[in-house]
């Protein structure tokens, strides 16, 4: 496996594979690697040759105040997982590669970043997350990228920038990776406490019960709002949980003949989760 620490280290190998006709994918990553983070390895490699992941704790994707600081980091841990993965490139840029002195360029993004839901709570959060993934795109100049549902409006978010500012890549999503009892895998589960760890599935199970709720025919407004009262007597404080659209984020007008994602995100203690399913599996 190459690591790559520079912009013309990482040019070099993807310059060459590009010579030789190699499919290029790249799977984003802020590190402390899981198997959802290598579950999105396996899916890049069903579409290219070469697999680049990056590993970059991008500091313009948090407010003041957020996680950045003890965010969880394992760069050695992490090179040895992507190293049985079969990775082929790891792109670790120190900060001032990627932002520079003088770095001065933001991309603005609108449409799903501005459909509220985790914009509504992180309102600087997007345009750090196009801006950072923009130039991941560029940088590497992969055909095809992988991302999580479990961030799912910023799937929707980097496929349209990707379509916005015609960066020829494909942008691929891949379901979210769960522990036995439902919890999505996540860096941040490490900041939960023993008993927080317990409760934690409640989120996912909330999400399952407005779900079920829906299917039996309740309003999503009214499914939604009943889940999120059952998860703040559990001890959460709700940022949101919704029903939307599945392609548009809009609020859902008829579930019953549009795909639907009820999305969710709640804070225990300290830690942030966030977490979606979809209506019907099809959804
Ligand atoms: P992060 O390192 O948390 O920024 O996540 C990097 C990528 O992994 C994003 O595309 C996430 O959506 C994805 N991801 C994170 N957790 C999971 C999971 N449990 N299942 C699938 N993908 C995930």
């Amino acid at each position: 496996m190459e690591i790559a620490r520079t912009v013309d280290e990482l040019r070099l190998h993807a310059d060459a594979w590009r010579a030789l006709k190699r499919m290029i994918a790249i799977v984003p990553t802020m590190g402390a690697l899981h198997r959802g983070h290598l579950s999105l390895i396996e899916e890049a490699r069903r579409h290219a040759d070469e697999v680049i992941v990056s590993i970059f704790i991008n500091p313009t994707q948090f407010a003041p105040g957020e996680d950045l600081n003890t965010y969880p980091r394992d760069p050695e841990g992490d090179l040895e997982k992507l190293r049985t993965a079969g990775v082929d490139l790891a792109w670790m840029p120190p900060v001032e590669e990627m932002y520079p002195d003088g770095f001065a360029t933001t991309v603005q993004v609108g449409g799903p970043a501005k459909a509220g839901l985790e914009d509504a709570f992180r309102p600087t959060h997007f345009d750090g997350v196009a801006t950072v993934v923009a130039k991941l795109f560029l940088q590497s100049g992969a055909n095809v990228a992988v991302f999580g549902e479990k961030d799912y409006q910023q799937l929707l978010v980097v496929r349209r920038m990707a379509r916005d500012l015609d960066i020829p890549v494909k942008v691929t999503g891949a379901p979210i990776m769960r522990e036995s009892d439902g919890l999505a895998m996540s860096s941040r589960n490490a900041y939960l406490s023993e008993e927080e760890r317990r409760k934690a599935p409640a989120l996912w199970r909330a999400l399952n019960a407005a779900a079920k709720a829906i299917l039996s025919g309740a309003a999503p407004t009214e499914a939604t709002r009943a889940a999120r009262t059952d998860l703040e007597a559990d001890g959460f404080e709700v940022d949101y949980l919704e029903a939307r659209n599945a392609e548009t984020l809009a609020p859902v007008a008829d579930p019953s003949t549009e795909p639907v994602r009820i999305l969710g995100a709640a804070r225990l203690g300290r830690t942030r989760l966030i977490d979606n399913i979809p209506l019907r599996k099809e959804d």
